[in-house]
């Protein structure tokens, strides 16, 4: 497949087809439905694929599972040195990455160039190496009789369904920590944003990445999403996108006992107590809020505020919103993009538009700039009421709520007050404080004086509404492992000591 970025300047209207899937080591071109990408900063086609149909599907966990047995017993170093290539390919069309990547999410090119490309260059690094730390437990004598030892085995065929806001990273996340246990994998990206995820297939290949052990099948959730998760033959399923879909995820792989691992929504609480830096609490609150115009689940989007800091804090917050650039993701002095598309534009928009009748007074934003593509506005909601849809449910969008808190218990409360918990932070001096936030807010990461920052050597993902199961680290790895137990006994004899058990006479 050639790549789409060479073929075509997205920025003067070009336009491409991309294959439908990537089966089994090659680009397919099918007959399913005729679909396009939009770029959301322009409205206009990007790409024309034909989405991938049921039979593809097949062909993909066919494939998958062809190629399991020779990649699972492939040493761990030889896993990593093909993933190690690919990073270095990656690397060496990280241009092509950042222009599809922008092109099709709207995301400023600043954030894909700095941020997106980079981090997930960093992730298959990171797992290249991890592949060769696989191992089990000391072998050793829990019995007089016999010799244990644990082996970790790789899971089989991994079914992975993404989302829109960060199609690269995302994918990596769960690709990468897979190939390295030995998995083979079958990938559907959002039908918003697939063509990042089919040009990381592509540069697998060219890494040397054997045949069918990557796959990728494009599609809509309600046909190809849900018969990949529901196929018989997938032995597992990882997923990151909305809460509601992973239930529903969840329930399509109960059918077939397949083990889940889910990463879900956020409504991270961002807590200001009032011994803070003011500034860094302002300043970290925007860039929390808005980055990747608010599409993250962990972006900063419940501030809740010390009282005798709270009138500050609003109106620091509504200052430096005031200042960020929105516009052309193309041109590097934009801070944010459009929203993926009109229609969750208008869902957004409309979340804030009720917020006024619950409660909630709009201190800046709430509006989109006039220009062609599905841009809005940074947001402040402040003095929302607990139960308000804007304070309480997952917006994906730069809009940041706020509430003030009377004492620590208080702010604390508030901060759980929440039934996801995916990442949290806490902003405050006093390290006893910081110690106690840190113990006491349910969520699978909690940031001190600072919110977003991730790493691949550190575990993300959630609890409650967020899912369960991390991506990224070593612990990721786990997701992608079965634990075996070996019990060799070592009496060679035939009349066993626990037969004494059976049989009444020896
Ligand atoms: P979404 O749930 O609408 O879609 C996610 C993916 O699921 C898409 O590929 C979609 O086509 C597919 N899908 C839809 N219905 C399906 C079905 N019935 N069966 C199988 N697949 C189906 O989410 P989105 O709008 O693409 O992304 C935004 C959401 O993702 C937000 O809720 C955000 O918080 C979440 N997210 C979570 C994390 C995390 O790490 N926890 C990271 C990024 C995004």
């Amino acid at each position: 497949m050639e790549s789409v970025a060479s073929r075509a300047d997205f920025r003067y209207g070009g336009r491409v087809s991309v294959p439908s899937s990537w089966i089994n080591g090659h680009p397919v071109a099918t007959s399913g439905e005729m679909h396009r990408v939009i770029n959301p900063a322009t409205g206009s086609a990007i790409a024309d694929l034909a989405l991938a149909t049921p039979a593809d599907v097949d062909a993909s966990v066919s494939a998958a599972r062809a190629a399991g047995p020779a990649w699972a017993s492939s040493t761990p170093a030889d896993r990593s040195a093909v993933l190690a290539r690919l990073a270095t390919v990656m690397a060496a069309n990280a241009d092509t990455l950042v222009a599809e990547e922008v092109a099709q999410t709207g995301k400023p090119v600043r954030l894909a160039t700095e941020f997106d490309v980079p981090g997930s260059i960093d992730n298959v690094e990171f797992f290249a190496g991890a592949a060769r730390h696989l191992e089990g437990k000391a072998t050793a004598e829990y019995s007089a009789d016999h010799t244990s030892s644990i082996r970790r085995e790789a899971a089989g065929v991994v079914a992975t369904i993404t989302p829109w806001n960060y199609p690269l990273q995302m994918a990596v996340w769960k690709v990468l920590p897979a190939l390295a246990a030995g998995c083979t994998v079958v990938i559907k990206p959002s039908e918003l944003t697939p063509l990042t995820t089919l040009t990381l297939a592509r540069l697998a290949a060219e890494a040397g990445l054997p045949d069918g052990v990557l796959n990728v099948v494009t599609g809509r959730g309600d046909d190809v999403g849900s018969a990949l998760v529901g196929h018989p033959d997938v032995d597992l399923v990882t997923f990151t996108g909305s809460t509601a879909v992973g239930r529903k995820v969840m329930a399509a792989a109960a059918v077939h006992g397949h083990r889940t691992q889910l990463e879900l929504g956020g409504k991270a609480p961002f807590v200001v107590f009032d011994d803070a830096d003011l500034d860094a609490a302002i300043q970290g609150a925007v860039a929390g809020a808005i980055i990747n115009s608010g599409q993250d689940c962990t972006a900063a989007t419940r501030a809740i505020v010390a009282r005798d800091v709270y009138d500050d804090f609003v109106a620091g917050v509504g200052e430096v919103m005031n200042k960020v650039v929105v516009g052309d993701p193309l041109d590097p002095n934009t801070d944010i993009g459009p929203l993926i598309s009109a229609a969750h534009r208008a869902r957004v928009s409309s979340i804030v538009d009720r917020a006024p009748a619950q409660g909630g007074r709009i201190v800046t934003g709430a509006s989109s700039p006039d220009l062609p593509g599905s841009f809005y506005r940074p947001t402040l909601i402040a003095d929302v009421a607990e139960t308000s849809e804007a304070y309480r449910d997952e917006i994906f969008g730069p809009v940041l709520t706020v509430r003030s808190f009377t004492d620590d218990d208080d702010g604390l409360r508030q901060a759980n007050d929440t039934a996801y918990g995916l990442a949290a932070s806490a902003w405050t001096r006093d390290v006893y404080r910081a110690q106690r936030a840190s113990r006491e807010i349910k969520s699978g990461c909690v940031w001190i004086n600072d919110h977003i920052p991730i790493i691949s050597e550190m575990p993300h993902g959630g609890f409650g509404a967020s899912g369960f199961g991390k991506d990224m680290s070593d612990y990721s790895l786990e997701e992608y492992l079965t634990v075996k137990h070996v019990m060799s006994d070592i009496t060679g004899v035939s009349d066993k000591d626990w037969h004494r058990i059976i049989f009444a006479k020896r």
